[in-house]
């Protein structure tokens, strides 16, 4: 088959990148198209139910929500602040955090002021090395010019893309529980010690401590939301195009052709699919040898085990913050993990029932997972599109692994198995065919404090009319990937102009 289909722009992949440069493209005048290999839109964004229980795939928690603040004002441009469904985790916690062995639990809190507030409680003689963490982290963020709405260079923030965060969090105070809580909830940028940089957790955390919210019924709304404002100012959205060639002449791409052998033609392109994948589909010579080998050599970050439980109606409290713990001292230590310690470390992301808010209706607890450990069935692939079973053997890895987990959790809720009605494993293969990624690594690329430079992808590509966008440019997250939509659409449309339509929506 070889129908030809003309557009301005063409998108390949619909996570929250390709979906945002869509609706900015879209509302500023060209005829985008986005194609998508999957069912549904929306990449990360995805979400699933279970016995009528709606679960996240890739969401859940965001920040920067709160009016003025920058994620805020970027939906706000895209037409889509008003409606989402969204709940604002508790003031005083959004992230609780738990060690084994300890009774105490210590509380992250929303606004500086309230979160050294809320730690001065249980270490009463850290206000210094609190009010220091919260200094640096402030001082990071306003580094970037972009996370703050703003025009800058780069030489702005080249000063602190080298301080690696373990090593600055440890530097903070002697007091070893206060670091290992500051650090706690590194699985949200699958941190790594001695090569995370200390910008990834400051740009982070300070979106959380500006303000955390939860999608009600899932961050799929984000992404039906941006397709919405795709298909009013007259874009075409396309499931089920699978792209597989990137079709170069000289410097520039001529068109894309999907499995099926259809072509989509445009002036422009926009790769939101990881850039490794991105180079893969790109034939010919057209890609110096130096830059594929560097994009092939960079690090992923880890992945994941995610269990969803479907909960009885009126057995669990629900809990307005998310949950972290540590079953080890170690808390970057999560992801090296033996058949005896595993899990290290888990995360716990609870939903309301939403017929009683007193009680949880869902449970998503992620734990650290390579893809090695899958290996044996690498050669499966199952998605709701192509539905294959994966055989008993992985049933029974997954149960075991999930009853695993289970034990860990009941050491801090210990009737939680008899609140569990049915619950449903996913592991790195379901991240790898959902999202595309060989690896299913969560974040994509992992950032590298000792080599900074080397982990910047730019939105430019050697090729005049291919760009890049989505979590492995500037920041994973909704965050980081909502500003690296900015970056990529300001290539095309001129980052002064879209800066400034930003602030004034
Ligand atoms: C388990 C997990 C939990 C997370 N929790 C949070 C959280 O609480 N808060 C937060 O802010 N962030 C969270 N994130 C991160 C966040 O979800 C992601 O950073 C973000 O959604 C990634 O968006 P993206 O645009 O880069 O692309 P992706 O979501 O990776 O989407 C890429 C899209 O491209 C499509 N695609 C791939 N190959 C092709 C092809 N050949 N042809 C056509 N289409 C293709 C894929 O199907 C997919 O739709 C989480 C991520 C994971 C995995």
């Amino acid at each position: 088959m070889s129908n030809t289909h003309n557009y301005d722009v063409i998108i390949i992949g619909s996570g929250l990148g390709g979906l945002s440069c869509g609706a900015i493209l879209s509302k500023n005048g060209y005829k985008v198209c986005v194609l998508e290999k999957n069912k549904q839109l929306g990449g990360c964004l995805q979400t699933f139910s279970r016995d009528k229980t709606i679960f996240d795939s890739g969401v859940h928690y965001v920040g920067g929500l709160a009016e003025g603040q920058n994620l805020y004002q970027v939906f706000k441009y895209l037409g889509i602040m008003d409606k989402l469904n969204l709940k604002r985790l508790d003031a005083d916690c959004f992230d609780r955090i738990a060690f084994n062995g300890d009774p105490r639990e210590y509380k992250m809190a929303q606004g500086y002021e309230a979160f050294v507030q809320g730690l001065l409680q249980d270490f009463p003689g850290e206000e210094k090395a609190l009010r220091e963490y919260c200094r640096m982290l402030q001082y990071i963020c306003e580094k970037f010019p972009l996370y703050n709405l703003r025009m800058g260079g780069y030489d702005e923030k080249e000063a602190v893309l080298g301080i690696d965060a373990a090593e600055f969090i440890d530097s903070l105070t002697s007091n070893k529980r206060l670091t290992q809580v500051l650090a706690a909830n590194n699985t949200l940028y699958a941190g790594v010690e001695g090569k995370t940089p200390m910008y990834v957790h400051a740009l982070v955390l300070n979106s959380y401590i500006e303000s955390s919210w939860k999608c009600v019924n899932g961050g799929s709304q984000i992404g039906k939301w941006l397709a919405r404002v795709i298909m009013e100012n007259g874009g075409t959205l396309l499931k089920h195009k699978e792209v597989k060639h990137i079709v170069a002449e000289g410097h520039d791409v001529k068109y894309v052709e999907t499995a099926k052998g259809e072509r989509f033609t445009a002036k422009q392109f926009i790769s939101n699919v990881h850039p490794s994948n991105t180079l893969d589909m790109l034939e010919g010579d057209s890609i110096r040898h130096a830059y594929r080998a560097r994009i092939k050599g960079l690090e992923n970050s880890n992945s994941t085990l995610m269990l969803n439980a479907v909960l009885k109606p009126g057995y669990f409290p629900h809990m307005n913050y998310n949950y972290y713990y540590h079953d080890i001292d170690d808390v970057w230590g999560g992801h090296v993990y033996t058949d005896d310690t595993w899990p290290a470390n888990y995360s716990m992301f609870i939903s309301p029932n939403p017929k009683d808010h007193h009680f949880a209706n869902a449970l998503s607890i992620m734990a650290y997972m390579n893809i090695k450990e899958v290996e044996p069935w690498k050669d499966t692939f199952n998605t709701v599109s192509n539905e294959a079973s994966r055989g008993a053997d992985y049933e029974a890895f997954k149960k075991a692994k999930a009853e695993r987990l289970l034990d860990v959790v009941e050491k801090r809720f210990p009737v939680l198995r008899q609140c569990i009605q049915s619950y449903y494993v996913a592991t790195p293969l379901s991240f790898r065919d959902y999202i595309g990624t060989y690896d299913g690594a969560m974040y994509g690329i992992l950032k590298d404090s000792t080599n900074p430079l080397r982990t910047f992808i730019s939105a430019r590509t050697k090729l005049s009319n291919l760009f890049l966008t989505g979590q492995n440019l500037n920041m994973h997250g909704i965050l980081g990937v909502s500003m690296s939509a900015v970056v990529t659409c300001g290539e095309l449309l001129g980052m002064e102009k879209l800066l400034h339509d930003i602030k004034k929506a």
